[in-house]
């Protein structure tokens, strides 16, 4: 069995549905399990949707469903015509009527809360239904181009925590549902598909998974079904040594380590979401991430560490963030400062990235959306507080790249003209992480991808 995960520009359209479907044809002798998300840019409509049903907008609100209608049935319309003439031209009514069903109960939640607030639960059905949506098209047209292909409401197996937009899965419960339900789905069919991003509590209250989680659910069914590989498909070559937009000599990686991507995931890189690498690591099972426009190309596997060879592979970043720095000289000789100064963070639920520390001060950096103000209040009464704003994390990641012989050294070369105002090693020896102006980031990203990847190395 193998897991395949389209994302949102894999199915965009007719088109791109079309691609997709000619990718998992060559598949079906490995008993695919395919996880789809929502037809690029549905999630964005459908978080503006539950705003403007708060916001009382019943204008905006319709005219938002209809859109989402009429984008859904186009797309059925342009892929009923790409059917190979000598097949059976597909009829159409009941895939239409299924959208019309789902808007239909997207228009009756909406107008159930307008103008007031809609409960986690609902709003998290209301963002899941892109998802609905593709799986249902996606699946109509495999069986229409021949694939025998079973639909699966991943709500039936997806059990997860109750923080209902933001949920996570609960492994032992997935594990005991998914093969069941996936073993005898596969007894009438030669692929499955089923959908990512959302879950249920096991009170059988709907969930997501948190944006871009898709990726996430995808492992997941990876790991508990012990499949001999997961594809990510998106529309990139693989994962980069940079991000191409900021550095256009910017290469795909062939292999990663678990460790490696998750570690690019964390630090900015946008290819995978960060807890998908954990679920594949944990069995063990190749991750590819693939390119849904250039299906034959490499793309990366993410693998075992033994595989890989140290050094490093990828420059990322956090393009704008915040250093608090924490100076107290009554930290010198004490115990606890770090737990009390870590507590209030803790407490306001601001996650801390960066930390570097010394006898008398602690910095650490936070994502500039972060919601400092209370920390810092708090914060005042232990030391003195100094924020810098402005800053950009570059990360700089591999496998033990500190014991690579002359690559620190090669990175204070390539950053010596920039001002540096924090820097940390992760323990793991995954990441050297500096801190710099917002406005000498691409500049930094750019010098550190020359050392690395363009001078011959
Ligand atoms: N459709 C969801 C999102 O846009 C999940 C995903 O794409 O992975 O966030
Ligand atoms: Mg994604």
């Amino acid at each position: 069995m193998i897991v395949m995960k389209f994302g949102g520009t894999s199915i965009a359209d007719a088109a791109a549905i079309k691609r997709t479907i000619s990718i998992i044809t060559k598949k079906m002798r490995s008993k695919p399990v395919v996880v789809v998300s929502a037809c690029s840019g549905i999630t964005n409509l459908l978080h503006q949707l539950v705003d403007f049903t708060e916001q009382g907008d019943k204008e905006h609100s319709e005219q938002i469903i209809s859109s989402i209608k009429d984008r859904h049935k186009d797309t059925v319309d342009g892929l009923a015509s790409m059917v190979d003439p000598k097949r059976p031209t597909p009829d159409t009514t009941d895939i239409n009527q299924k959208i019309d069903n789902l808007c239909n109960s997207l228009w009756t939640l909406s107008k159930a809360h307008m103008g007031g607030q809609i409960p986690d639960a609902d709003k998290a059905y209301m963002i899941s239904m892109g998802e609905y949506l593709s799986s249902n098209i996606v699946c109509f047209m495999m069986n229409a181009f021949g694939l025998k292909t079973a639909w699966i409401d991943a709500r039936h197996f997806m059990i997860t925590s109750r923080n209902y937009l933001c949920a996570t899965a609960d492994i032992p419960e997935v594990t005991k549902r998914a093969n069941s339900i996936i073993d005898k789905a596969f007894k009438n069919a030669d692929a499955v598909i089923t959908q990512g991003f959302m879950g249920v509590t096991i009170e059988g209250d709907p969930t997501i998974m948190g944006r871009g989680s898709s990726d996430y659910s995808a492992s997941l069914l990876g790991m508990v079904l012990d499949a001999d590989r997961i594809e990510i498909w998106t529309d990139v070559d693989g994962i980069c040594t940079a991000d191409p937009n900021i550095v256009p000599e910017a290469k795909g990686i062939n292999k990663l380590s678990y460790e490696e991507a998750a570690e690019l995931a964390r630090f900015g890189a946008k290819v995978l979401h960060p807890l998908s690498i954990e679920p594949a690591a944990g069995k063990n099972i190749p991750l590819y991430v693939l390119n849904s426009m250039n299906p034959d190309g490499e793309g990366t596997v993410v693998m075992n560490s033994q595989c890989i060879f140290d050094g490093v592979k990828s420059i990322s970043y956090n393009e704008n963030i915040r250093v608090i720095n924490i100076y107290s000289p009554k930290m010198i000789n004490t115990t606890g400062s770090l737990t009390r100064i870590f507590s209030i963070f803790e407490k306001h639920g601001v996650s801390v990235d960066m930390i570097s520390t010394s006898e008398a001060s602690v910095s650490v950096t936070v994502d500039a959306k972060a919601p400092i103000d209370p920390v810092v209040a708090e914060l005042s009464k232990i030391g003195n507080i100094t924020v810098d704003r402005d800053k950009s994390q570059v990360s700089i990641i591999g496998k033990n790249i500190i014991g690579v012989k002359g690559a620190v050294a090669a990175v204070f070369e390539a950053v010596s003209d920039s001002k540096i105002y924090m820097m940390s090693q992760g323990s793991s020896f995954l990441n050297l992480s500096i801190v710099v102006d917002r406005p000498e980031m691409m500049t930094v990203i750019r010098n550190l991808h020359k050392t690395f990847f363009e001078n011959g190395n």
